[in-house]
């Protein structure tokens, strides 16, 4: 992943009102597993460790755009942003 493919991606997820990688790969998990994620993240267990074992998982998010993701700040979000 190179800085212009992270940028082209932000770009197309700021033009498209929908699920980004990361949104997309949450909503291919089973309840067991998104139960997992929000436990690790309620934990306060650092969000570089969950990408890596995502990544692991068939998340094909850039680390930048995964954590985008968990801080509400990518296009899953994004009506919540317009105002
Ligand atoms: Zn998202």
């Amino acid at each position: 992943m190179s800085l212009a493919d992270d940028m082209r991606e932000a770009e197309l997820e700021a033009n498209q009102k929908q699920l980004c990688k990361t949104g997309a790969w949450v909503e291919s998990l089973n309840d067991r597993d998104r139960a997992a994620i929000e436990d690790f993240l309620t934990a306060g267990k650092p969000v570089s460790h969950l990408h890596g074992l995502a990544v692991r998982n068939g998340c094909g998010a850039a680390e930048t755009r995964f954590r985008a993701h968990f801080r509400r700040r990518c296009s899953c979000f994004k009506l919540e942003h317009a105002a």
